[in-house]
């Protein structure tokens, strides 16, 4: 397994920078996930890591290679893609060792490399079936097992499990998570879900547009965002942003830092209470209501919205007049659209 480095990466087709320069580093064995909207650079930046495209700019080295030359064969990694890109017209065995082949690995150790992998994946009894007698998932751990049998130094994943239903999603992240653990290689999965780039990584890397907004491991991302772009890409619902102002009704005796201009407050960290106790006021449009939870829509009197996830068997019903307050240590500050600053 290897390291990966990269320094000042850019990339351009043409005239258009798509990424702009991309400084990181992902440790030996860690989960690290790329994440950000679509049309970001996600898959640009794993495919220029991949050797799939050429770079047109900066240093990406893996291990203590540098590889900017190197051909994708020859960089000791493997590439699992959304599309599972199986050959319809071989058996689950004849995917596995395909690539083995090419590469003129003999054919007992091709066997016994597939054997082990399809026993990892519990594929062991599907070796002889051919890709269209297989499910979705089924297929998607082919292609793993397709990467895994060249024990590459690192694994990268570009939304893989993009094409699966939710409940299958679920299932094969924590398959996923599982292989880690087990084969402790480095691994950089991208995806555009912020859920699975919290329950899988190590460290999350967050891009917008070509450029790196912030890493940190999940908890770091939650608790200390450093801007409102990615304060909002990661928790569900989203975190409010609202005028700075509102922070001594939110939370007694909160004084907005000078230079803020707005703040933001996650759903799940506002508590209500009745108009009469005090708080931030508002009144409740609309009532979203799952189960466990329930997603309000609060309209302030300053006319602006701000969602409340409530979990009290109790939910006050639309057009209700409430009180939103919080824990001053849940309040974050954000100058602008660009930086974050400290309450104190
Ligand atoms: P993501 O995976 O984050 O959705 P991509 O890396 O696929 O984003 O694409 C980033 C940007 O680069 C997009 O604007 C896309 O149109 C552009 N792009 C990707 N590949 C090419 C290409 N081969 N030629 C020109 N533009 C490209
Ligand atoms: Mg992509």
């Amino acid at each position: 397994m290897s390291s990966v480095t990269l320094r000042g990466i850019e990339k351009r087709f043409a005239a258009v920078e798509v990424l702009r320069g991309i400084d990181l580093t992902v440790d030996l064995g860690e989960f690290v996930v790329f994440v950000g909207p679509s049309g970001c650079g996600k898959s640009t930046l794993l495919r220029v890591i991949a050797g799939l495209e050429h770079i047109s700019g900066g240093d990406l080295m893996i291990g203590d290679r540098l590889v900017n030359e190197v051909q994708a064969s020859q960089r000791g990694v493997a590439m699992v893609f959304q599309s599972y890109a199986l050959y319809p017209h071989l058996t689950v065995r004849d995917n596995m060792a395909f690539g083995l082949k090419v590469r003129k690995v003999p054919a007992a150790e091709r066997e016994r490399r597939v054997t082990e992998s399809a026993a990892t994946l519990k594929l062991t009894a599907l070796l002889d079936r051919y890709p269209r007698e297989l499910s979705g998932g089924q297929r998607q751990r082919v292609a793993i097992g397709r990467a895994i049998v060249g024990s590459p130094d690192v694994f990268l994943f570009d939304e893989p499990l993009s094409n699966l239903d939710a409940e299958l999603r679920v299932h094969m992240r924590a398959e996923i998570a599982a292989l880690h653990k087990r084969l402790a290689t480095t691994m950089i999965y991208v995806t555009h879900d912020q859920i699975e780039a919290m329950t899988l990584a190590d460290k999350i890397v967050v891009l917008r547009d070509g450029r790196i907004e912030q890493v940190g491991s999940p908890r770091q991302l939650y608790e200390n965002p450093q801007n409102i772009f990615v304060a909002q890409f990661i928790g569900s619902p989203k975190m409010n942003i609202l005028p700075a102002e509102y922070a001594g009704l939110l939370s007694k005796s909160l004084v907005a830092p000078t230079a803020a201009e707005s703040l933001g407050i996650r759903p799940e960290h506002i508590t209500l209470t009745t108009a009469q106790e005090g708080g931030l006021k508002g009144t409740v449009s609309h009532c979203e209501y799952t189960g466990a939870v329930t997603l309000l829509h609060v309209g302030l009197e300053g006319g602006d919205n701000c969602l409340v996830l409530h979990s009290d068997e109790r939910t006050p019903d639309a057009g209700s007049e409430v009180g939103l307050v919080a824990a001053s240590a849940n309040v974050h500050f954000f100058d602008g659209e660009s930086c974050r600053v400290e309450a104190r």
